[in-house]
């Protein structure tokens, strides 16, 4: 990363915010840093964050720097670190149509071929927690399971996570446009058909090997 972690968060806040992924000050962003988890900290407008304001944590939740609490949901994006060794940065956020499946108790399968590249597995709603509980983080990781890229929180909002935070921004748009376009085939009382398991598996190698520069 070019970028140091601390700005990278203080950017992502922006870029949340600006994006209609979340309101107000919810949600919440991190990035893993060797052994330490830089993330947002608790209630602070993203508009006004500054890299001094970042929280620093170990992988087993304690704070290590900074001089504002870590975010609320610190306990989530810690066991999504020690669960998954391929995640590099957590995003966390509460768009309009994931929250509208969230709701629902609702998985979202991989009927678009955007979402069979960038999601990586059908994305399974976690079971209710109270924010910020551990049994909310369990939940969550539970939801992720090895592959997937996204997981939504019941009656909450959405978890991407990825290998760094431009991963997680693409990931959580192709989310919620595809958390989109079933609510219209739904509303237009129309049917889909899941993209087979055969071709997902081509797609994602595809997007390994091959695509881009
Ligand atoms: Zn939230």
């Amino acid at each position: 990363m070019t970028m140091g972690y601390r700005r990278a968060v203080v950017e992502a806040g922006k870029k949340m915010l600006h994006s209609g992924l979340t309101m107000e000050t919810w949600g919440n962003i991190s990035v893993r840093g060797r052994d330490r988890i830089y993330i947002t900290p608790s209630g602070m407008p993203y508009d006004d964050l500054t890299e001094e304001d970042v929280a620093v944590v170990g992988l087993e939740g304690r704070v290590l720097e900074g001089r504002r609490q870590p975010s609320t949901e610190t306990p989530l994006h810690v066991a999504v670190y020690n669960a998954r060794p391929d995640v590099g940065a957590v995003l966390h956020t509460h768009p309009i149509y994931s929250t509208v499946f969230s709701c629902m108790g609702e998985d979202i399968p991989l009927f678009i071929d955007e979402a069979a590249q960038a999601l990586g597995d059908v994305v399974r709603t976690a079971g209710y927690a109270l924010p910020g509980s551990p049994e909310l983080a369990r939940n969550c990781v539970a939801a992720l399971g090895r592959r997937a890229n996204a997981c939504l929180l019941k009656s909450h909002g959405a978890v991407c996570v990825g290998k760094d935070l431009s991963a997680c921004f693409r990931t959580a748009a192709v989310l919620e446009m595809t958390a989109h376009v079933l609510q219209l085939i739904r509303s237009m009382s129309g049917t889909f058909h899941p993209i087979s398991d055969e071709n997902i598996a081509a797609m994602q190698e595809f997007v390994k090997t091959r695509y881009g520069h």
